[in-house]
C-alpha cells in the first residue's frame, strides 16, 4: 500500500500536476477494483474517481450502483492507498458519501447549473472539512460557476477546486463539450485562490482527441487532469466512447510535455517581455480612445447633414483593407476581423 495522497495539502499548494483517474461509473466490485489496481500501478495517479449516482439525460439507462458502491470504493482505497472521490447531486448523496468516509466529492455540471440544488448541497455540507471539486455548469455562464464556489465557501468549505469539463453549445464539434478555454482562464483571473483541473474526457467525448486536449490544457497551465479509465471501455455501462484503458493512459501521459511551474531565470526574461507587452497594450488603449473621439465627431457631422450612420461601402472597404494589411503583417484574418468588428460596433453605437 502506498502512502495516501493529501488532497488538502495539494489544494493549498497545487504546484505538482494532479491526476485523477477512474471509471465514469462504478459498475461492480471487481470492475472498480481491477481498474483501480492498474491505475495505482502507474504510480502517476493521485486520486481515484468513480460515479455512484449517474445523471443520465434520459431515464431507464444505468443510473448508478448506489450506496453499495461506496463500500467497494473505500475497500479499494485501503488496498491501493489512493484517496477516492465521487459525484454528489443531492443532500442524501452527501450524507451517504460522508458516512462512508469518501475522501473528496465533485459536483456535476448539471447540478452546478441549478442554484437551488447548489444551495441544498452547500447547506448539507455545512462546516464539513471535505475537499469539493466543482465542475463548470453545462451552460457557458461563468457567474453560475462563481456562485457555486461562493455558496460552498459561505457554508464553511475551505478546500475547493474547479473542474473544467467544457460547455454545451449549438456547435461543439469536434468535441462533445466545447472547451471555451477563455472561461476557465477568466475564472482563474477572478479566483486565483482556486486551482483548476481539466476533465478532458467530458470535453472530448471520444478517445482520439484526448492527448491533444490534455497537451492544450497543460500549455494553458492547468493544475491537473481528470481522465475516465476502464479496463474494458467497449463494454462500459456509461461513456463507453471516451474511457481509456490504464495502459493507454500510461502511453498518453508519457507523450505529454508537462511544464515546470516556476523558474527564476525564465521569470526574469518573461518580466522583460511582459513590460513591453504592457507598454504596447497602453498604446493600443490610447489609440482606441483617440479613434473613438474622432468617431463621435464624424457622428456630429453626419447628424448635422442628415446622413445615415452606417455607411456600408466604407465599412466593407475598411474591413477588407485591414484584413489584407493584417495578413502582410502576419496576423490571422479572424483576429483582424473580430477586432475591427468590435471597434466598428463601438463606433456605430457612439454615432447613434
Ligand atoms: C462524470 O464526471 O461522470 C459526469 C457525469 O460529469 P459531468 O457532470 O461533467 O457531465
Ligand atoms: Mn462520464
Amino acid at each position: 500500500m502506498r502512502g495516501s495522497f493529501d488532497i488538502k495539502k495539494w489544494i493549498e499548494n497545487p504546484d505538482e500536476l494532479l491526476l485523477i483517474a477512474g471509471p465514469c461509473s462504478v459498475e461492480s466490485r471487481e470492475q472498480f477494483f481491477d481498474v483501480a489496481m492498474k491505475l495505482s500501478e502507474l504510480r502517476r495517479v493521485n486520486i481515484l474517481r468513480g460515479g455512484i449516482w449517474k445523471p443520465r439525460t434520459r431515464p431507464n439507462g444505468f443510473e448508478g450502483i448506489g450506496e453499495e458502491g461506496l463500500k467497494w470504493m473505500k475497500e479499494t482505497s485501503q488496498v491501493t492507498g489512493l484517496p477516492v472521490m465521487t459525484e454528489v447531486a443531492t443532500p442524501e448523496h452527501v450524507e451517504l458519501a460522508l458516512k462512508h468516509n469518501i475522501d473528496a466529492l465533485w459536483i456535476g455540471a448539471r447540478t452546478v447549473a441549478n442554484p437551488f440544488s447548489m444551495q441544498q448541497l452547500a447547506d448539507s455540507l455545512y462546516n464539513c472539512d471535505i475537499p469539493v471539486f466543482v465542475k463548470n455548469p453545462i451552460a457557458p455562464d461563468i457567474k453560475l460557476w462563481l456562485g457555486a464556489f461562493e455558496r460552498l465557501a459561505s457554508s464553511g468549505l475551505k478546500h475547493l477546486v474547479a473542474i473544467h469539463r467544457g460547455f454545451q453549445d449549438i456547435n461543439s464539434s469536434p468535441y462533445r463539450n466545447n472547451p471555451r478555454w477563455e472561461i476557465p482562464i477568466e475564472l482563474h483571473r477572478q479566483r486565483t485562490d482556486i486551482p483548476i483541473i481539466t476533465d478532458i474526457s467530458h470535453i472530448c467525448g471520444c478517445r482520439n482527441l484526448l492527448q491533444a486536449t490534455a497537451q492544450k490544457a497543460l500549455d494553458l497551465a492547468t493544475n491537473g487532469l481528470m481522465i475516465e479509465s476502464h479496463c474494458h471501455p467497449e463494454i462500459a455501462l456509461t461513456d463507453a466512447e471516451q474511457q481509456i484503458k490504464p495502459c493507454d493512459l500510461e502511453r498518453m501521459l508519457s507523450g505529454l510535455t508537462i511544464h515546470k511551474s516556476k523558474s527564476n531565470d525564465v521569470d526574469l526574461l518573461l518580466h522583460e517581455f511582459r513590460s513591453q507587452i504592457d507598454g504596447i497594450d497602453d498604446e493600443i488603449l490610447q489609440l482606441l480612445a483617440k479613434r473613438s473621439e474622432i468617431s463621435s465627431q464624424i457622428g456630429d457631422i453626419k447628424r448635422e447633414n442628415n446622413l445615415a450612420v452606417l455607411q456600408l461601402d466604407r465599412w466593407n472597404a475598411i474591413l477588407s483593407n485591414h484584413i489584407t494589411r493584417g495578413k502582410m503583417l502576419g496576423l490571422k484574418e479572424e483576429l483582424v476581423k473580430e477586432i475591427f468588428e468590435a471597434i466598428h460596433k463601438d463606433s456605430i453605437d457612439r454615432q447613434l
